[in-house]
């Protein structure tokens, strides 16, 4: 047991709420609470799970200074892996698919992360991080599976919602998938606190235009997609029940509904489309007045390689 966590990890302790704030995107539209996860240190939701899995298993006494954490992730957990990592003195390799972006490895090496690329698929990627933690002694964060995943959103980001929304209730939570963290905390905590709220699980489904677009949330998802793949989360799937409504939008929507949102000023990455278009979805079939909750997960930088970005054109040169 070691309860004093190390002095560097005080600012990833002062992380500030993120703010809810209510989204319209015309005047005639309801209104969904969106929690811009976004502003979190690294840029996305997974600075909390990164940083609640390393506390814990630093007050456990599972890490301490100098040791090595592995995770397996396509981009944002390991992102947020590195942040925490360098704050709290510890070595953080990331084993990411050959497809992720090499934005995403440039970020992670930029904290001192080192990056392992593996081929076929994100059910190989987690083995390989598996067995590399197994064979040298190192801490796996296992996001897919490890239960302080889903309690950081049970402790941390769903009382958070609760003390910001008005009249202190929720009606219907909204995320889509990928180790299903986000949508059982939220709706673990909603409940928990009195709430009588439905989950929505929203699902990207493949337009006939694009291949698959939205990363990181993993239903249905295209094996040629750089993000998680179906099936691998025993979060998830441990939770699942017929209480969750799964929700479906095509790509095409979720893409247009993202760069709706960077004309309102949200810098988003494509997962908050989703899970606008799906909130939109469920405000359709409960009525306006519900109180409607969704996240933006991560900002829009990391996805200036992807199909998202299409049609933004760069400036000309001068003089050209
Ligand atoms: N959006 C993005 C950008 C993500 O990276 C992820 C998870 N990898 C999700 C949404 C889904 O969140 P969760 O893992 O909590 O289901």
């Amino acid at each position: 047991m070691n309860p004093n966590l190390p002095e560097k990890t005080r600012f990833l302790h002062r992380m500030a709420p993120t703010p809810l704030v209510e989204v319209r995107i015309d005047p005639s539209s309801p209104a969904i609470w969106c929690k811009l996860e976004f502003l979190n240190p690294s840029g996305s939701t997974k600075d909390r799970i990164a940083r609640h899995i390393l506390e814990k298993a630093w007050r456990r006494g599972d890490i301490g200074p100098g040791d090595t954490v592995v995770e397996a992730s396509s981009g944002s957990t390991s992102i947020a892996f590195a942040l925490a990592c360098a704050q709290m003195g510890l070595e953080f390799i990331a084993f990411i698919p050959d497809a992720a972006t090499s934005e995403r490895e440039m970020i992670i090496r930029a904290y001192g992360g080192e990056v392992h690329r593996v081929g076929g698929g994100m059910s190989r990627v987690l083995q390989a991080a598996h067995d590399a933690a197994g064979e040298h002694g190192w801490f796996p964060g296992q996001q897919f599976s490890n239960p302080d995943n889903t309690e950081a959103h049970r402790i941390y980001t769903g009382p958070e919602i609760l003390s910001q929304i008005p009249g202190g209730a929720v009606d219907a939570v909204i995320s889509g998938v990928g180790t299903g963290g986000t949508l059982r905390g939220l709706h673990e905590a909603f409940s928990g606190a009195g709430c009588n709220v439905d989950a929505f699980a929203a699902i990207p489904r493949q337009g006939e235009m694009f291949g698959s677009n939205i990363e990181c949330c993993s239903l249905k998802f295209s094996s040629d997609v750089p993000g998680v793949v179906e099936g691998i989360s025993e979060i998830y799937r441990q939770w699942k029940t017929d209480a969750i409504i799964e929700l479906e939008v095509s790509d095409d929507e979720c893409l247009e509904l993202t760069r709706k949102l960077w004309s309102m000023g949200f810098p988003v990455g494509p997962s908050s489309g989703l899970n606008l278009a799906a909130s939109l979805q469920v405000a359709e079939k409960l009525g306006g007045e519900k109180a409607i909750v969704t996240v933006f997960p991560d900002r829009m930088e990391r996805y200036f390689s992807h199909k998202v970005f299409a049609g933004i054109n760069q400036p000309e040169e001068p003089g050209s």
